[in-house]
């Protein structure tokens, strides 16, 4: 189990799912976890893909049944990670990254002390609101509250988070071939 679990996390509109997304493929023993939310699927998101997409019992019913590996509140709706579907992949042989909020992380931590935490960072506070603006996904209620979560939780990352790696991603190729190289280096496979 050693050193085959990646966690990454960053505030939203630091450029993570891109980034993800563009290295993942090169990865074929690389899965990604597949977290529950209780937040509504965003235009072109699958459920069971993206997400598992629960409803606020749900949710709870996975926490009530210790279902989850670790679960926090983030943005005003719930996220949390499937242990069977953690368990399964690992039994599979695969390595596997998550997708974390920097709270969660440190929960995650204490179930899987030996995984490698990547922590991607915007270029700056202005840019993070202009990539967030220009995604157009979300209200500006949501943008705001995203925005003021995005200091927070960047201190958090720096004073509590386990994060072996800082990727700051203000050229994407540059940024995508740091993540490569973490997740090539034979130490963590
Ligand atoms: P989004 O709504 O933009 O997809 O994700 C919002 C935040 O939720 C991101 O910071 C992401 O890292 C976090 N997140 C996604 N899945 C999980 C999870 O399973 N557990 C925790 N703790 N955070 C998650």
């Amino acid at each position: 189990m050693k050193h085959r679990l990646f966690v990454i996390s960053a505030a939203s509109g630091a450029g993570k799912t891109t980034l993800k997304n563009l290295v993942i493929q090169g990865f074929p023993d690389i899965c990604y976890s597949i977290s529950a939310t209780t937040r509504s699927p965003r235009e072109g998101e699958i459920d069971g893909v993206h997400y598992f997409f629960k409803t606020k019992e749900e949710f709870k019913k996975m926490i009530a049944e210790e279902a989850l590996v670790e679960w926090n509140e983030v943005h005003g709706n719930y996220y949390g990670t499937p242990k069977k579907f953690v368990e399964e992949k690992l039994a599979d042989g695969k390595r596997v990254l998550f997708d974390l909020d920097v709270f969660g992380k440190v929960n995650f931590d204490k179930v899987y002390p030996e995984a490698t935490g990547i922590l991607i960072l915007p270029p700056s506070i202005e840019e993070l609101k202009k990539r967030l603006c220009e995604r157009a996904s979300d209200t500006e209620e949501v943008i705001q509250l995203r925005l003021a979560n995005a200091n927070k939780e960047m201190d958090f990352a720096h004073q509590f988070g386990k994060y072996e790696y800082t990727i700051i991603n203000d050229d994407l190729e540059k940024a995508a071939q740091e993540l490569r190289e973490i997740l090539k280096d034979p130490h963590l496979s």
